[in-house]
């Protein structure tokens, strides 16, 4: 059985470290926005080549904030909106509602699954103020052109990261610097995953980064002063540390799932198996490796009985969810598309040569 994330063996590689750290961590007696928050935000700010990163709770508040953050700062009013992905993970388009402004479902690329800009562009109207762009499944959105978009209509960019740590442009920026501010998500599974919930905003906005780390503790620089309605959204400090464990693995874990990518898609050779489009670029740092099929039931059965693991990213498009219904009218017939056919097969860092020639075997045989 080859598992599609085998997260517990990829956390074991760190477990006497971790132990180390949790000891410190009980003995130290400080428990919330502590040191090691502080070391993991200068760590992940380093990496991304970005001044500023602000650990808060999970990915979802990363975004969230982000919009709350430039409400504050006068860059963003109730109902003003925002156009984003309407094949992302639901979250991008929660953060959105959630901070009480609109978002504008953009249509996806059948090739790469992200923005399809002709759609972005015709999207825009006189309250768009706005652009989410999502590096789905670990792929950078088109920011080149993205970011031109933003300058002729003014707009703010700012990126969903959570799938996307250490992917970088081909100038080489990091995913988390290539807009105005950036969302991550640390949740288990992702490429930097903690052993629980945490995200972080990163942005080379001094003013935005001020007002989130008041946001994220109750509205307050100085404890029992509040300055604004804040929120409780920290990253926590035993996250923390366990993150600043794992990040300076987190390149090379990068690295080994672009070469297993690289192995599937010149060995998978089977017409009914459509693969990712990709140059070969650090611009995808594979969190998921999507295919797509027309007959999805029929593959699956398929592939439980030969004991490969499999998941789908998403079975259902955000504009179809009970939750989203003043969107149901709406068509997406390429996100309706990708919803019916897409499935990730088994990607991580620890896969062996043996896992990944069988994975191939099997998909080939199909
Ligand atoms: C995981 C994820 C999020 C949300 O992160 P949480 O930490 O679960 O809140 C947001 N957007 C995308 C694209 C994600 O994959």
């Amino acid at each position: 059985m080859i598992p599609f994330l085998d997260l517990k063996a990829i956390n074991q590689r760190f477990e006497v470290e971790f132990h180390k750290s949790f000891k410190q961590f009980l003995e130290s007696g400080y428990y919330i926005l502590g040191n090691e928050v502080k070391v993991f935000e200068a760590n992940f700010a380093r990496f991304c080549d970005v001044k500023h990163c602000v650990g808060v709770g999970n990915g979802l508040d990363a975004l969230r904030l982000i919009l709350e953050g430039y409400k504050t700062l006068g860059k963003l009013k109730e109902n003003d909106e925002v156009l984003v992905a309407s094949n992302t993970y639901i979250a991008t388009i929660l953060a959105i509602k959630q901070a009480g402004l609109k978002p504008i479902l953009v249509e996806a690329d059948f090739n790469t699954y992200n923005f399809n800009i002709d759609s972005l562009k015709n999207s825009i109207s006189e309250n768009t103020k706005a652009i989410m762009p999502v590096h789905l499944y670990g792929q950078l959105s088109p920011m080149e052109e993205i970011s031109k978009i933003s300058k002729e209509n003014n707009l703010l960019v700012i990126e969903d990261a959570a799938q996307a740590h250490g992917a970088k442009t081909r100038e080489g920026k990091r995913a988390g610097n290539i807009g105005n501010a950036a969302g991550f998500s640390f949740y288990p599974t992702k490429n930097l995953g903690a052993l629980g919930d945490g995200g972080a905003v990163t942005t080379n906005d001094d003013d935005l980064a001020e007002v989130i780390k008041k946001l994220r503790n109750y509205g307050t620089s100085t404890k029992y002063v509040n300055e604004l309605l804040g929120f409780n959204s920290r990253l926590d400090e035993l996250q923390a540390a366990f993150l600043n464990i794992k990040l300076p693995t987190l390149d090379s874990d990068n690295e080994r799932r672009r070469i297993i990518a690289k192995k599937y898609i010149s060995q998978i050779n089977n017409k009914k198996i459509v693969l990712p489009k990709y140059d070969g670029g650090d611009n995808h740092v594979f969190h998921l490796f999507v295919v797509r099929v027309e007959n999805r039931n029929h593959f699956i059965d398929y592939l439980d009985r030969n004991g490969i693991g499999h998941l789908i990213h998403y079975p259902i498009p955000p504009h179809k969810q009970k939750a989203l219904l003043e969107y149901s009218h709406f068509n997406f017939p390429v996100t309706e598309l990708i919803h019916n056919e897409v499935l990730s097969i088994p990607m991580s860092p620890l896969l062996t040569e043996e896992d990944v020639e069988k994975v191939i075997s099997i998909l080939n045989n199909y």
